[in-house]
């Protein structure tokens, strides 16, 4: 178990280490530093004390903590109405890479309401072991009851890794589980690798407005949690052959449940979701008004797409925030991804995936969308807009009538 301790005889009590404590975890005591209980192990005080008089004992090999050891991969799986999201497999198809590197096993946490017949597809994606709980509770994804049940699972099981989507869910649970678990949380991760000399989990993840890519690494908590979006991981690709065990690990339901969930309604984008779009048409500010967008509309329902938006869009209410795709919305890996009326910047790029075939109609010939773009159209969107539809729609007919 990692530990950390002031080496008493070196120690002048500057109070240097004491300023740079993030956590208020150093206090004095007879002229001499002193670590406190809520010491995360940061480390940040190290480099602060010029006389090497903090000592942090780290135990990167085999991971303790909480008196037992940390080992193996594991995904907390999504569901809505029993049926399983697909970001899980996802993360099941990176769970194996990792768990192959540090030869350890993957394991699946299932919460949910009739999902038994479900796990078994989790073993066919590459799971060896699901830890299933299936109970009406879980019918609704209640962000009190998940984290909770969740969090007894992996103090359980101990995994040294916990990987979860980043869905509107997956975001707002992770945290929890987190804080519970007093471990570190990467975010958004569009990355993640084993560094080969010390086995840590490396999460890459864009910083500064998306600016620059920053590796984190969590070398003294357990799990080491990521969370990933949808479309951001190729998912694993079924075999039936596999073979796994399905373990229903023992929880106590939380007794006095302060959220209650009424009703759960869909809204109409997230019918069309435009992160299982093969086709996303979306608008800019270029669009001029709400009025211009059923302009995109029209071509989205002709392609048969989904319409996505931009964060300047979503933000005077052209569309809903479900459509945003970005850096703080959704990733999007259509088939084909039509920007209209887009500049390009760097947070609205993060969230296109690069198989996407982008489509960019921008009456700026030098917009920074044209750099990415496969194929640009220079013109004005209020008119090529319509010409589009109107062409689109006479080769549909001309299709049905030979077809007839
Ligand atoms: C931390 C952070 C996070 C962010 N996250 C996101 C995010 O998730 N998603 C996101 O989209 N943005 C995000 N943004 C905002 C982002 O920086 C841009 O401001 C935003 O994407 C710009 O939206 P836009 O392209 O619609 O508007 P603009 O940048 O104003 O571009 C409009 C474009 O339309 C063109 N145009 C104008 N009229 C026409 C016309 N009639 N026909 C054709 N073209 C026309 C113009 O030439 C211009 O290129 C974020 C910003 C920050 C700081
Ligand atoms: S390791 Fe971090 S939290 Fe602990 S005393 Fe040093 S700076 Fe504070
Ligand atoms: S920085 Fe070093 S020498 Fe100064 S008080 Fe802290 S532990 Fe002691």
């Amino acid at each position: 178990m990692s530990s950390i301790s002031i080496i008493s005889e070196k120690c002048v009590g500057c109070k240097s280490c004491m300023r740079q404590c993030p956590y208020g975890a150093i206090s004095m005591k007879d002229k001499k530093a002193e670590i406190g209980e809520n010491c995360t192990l940061c480390g940040a005080c190290i480099e602060a004390c010029k006389f090497d008089a903090i000592l942090i004992e780290k135990d990167n090999g085999n991971w303790q903590q909480s008196g037992g050891s940390y080992s193996g991969v594991c995904v907390l799986a999504e569901q809505f109405n029993g049926d399983t999201k697909t970001v899980t497999y996802e993360l099941l198809a990176k769970a194996r890479e990792l768990a192959s590197s540090l030869k350890t096993k993957v394991s699946v946490i299932f919460l949910g309401y009739n999902v038994k017949d479900n796990a078994k597809a989790l073993i066919a994606h590459g799971a060896d072991e699901v830890l299933a709980v299936d109970n009406i509770m879980l019918k609704d994804l209640n962000e009190e009851i998940y984290p909770e049940l969740t969090t007894q699972i992996i103090k359980e099981c101990k995994p040294e890794i916990l990987l979860i989507g980043a869905t509107a869910f997956g975001r707002s649970i992770a945290p929890r589980i987190a804080s519970q678990l007093n471990t570190g949380l990467t975010a958004d991760c569009t990355k993640l690798e084993i560094d080969s000399k010390t086995g840590l989990l490396f999460q890459t993840r864009p910083a500064f407005g998306g600016n620059l890519m920053a590796t984190i690494a969590c070398p003294f908590r357990r799990p080491q949690m990521a969370t990933v979006r949808p479309k951001v991981l190729k998912a694993s690709k079924a075999d039936n052959s596999r073979r796994g065990k399905i373990i229903y690990p023992k929880v106590n339901f939380p007794k006095d449940i302060k959220l209650n969930i009424l009703k759960t309604i869909l809204s109409d984008s997230q019918k069309i979701n435009i992160v299982d779009a093969d086709i996303v048409v979306s608008a800019g500010m270029g669009m001029g008004s709400i009025k211009n967008m059923k302009l995109v509309e029209e071509l989205a329902q002709v392609l048969g797409g989904a319409v996505g938006a931009t964060r300047a869009i979503v933000d005077l209410g052209w569309a809903e925030y479900s459509q945003q795709v970005g850096q703080t919305g959704k990733t999007v890996a259509p088939k084909i991804y039509i920007a209209c009326g887009i500049s390009g910047a760097i947070q609205h790029l993060a969230g296109i995936a690069p198989s996407a075939y982008v489509i960019a109609i921008n009456k700026d010939k030098d917009a920074p969308i044209f750099k990415i773009a496969n194929l640009g159209i220079v013109g004005d969107c209020l008119e090529v807009l319509p010409e589009l539809v109107k062409s689109l729609r006479k080769i549909k007919e001309s299709k049905v009538k030979v077809e007839a």
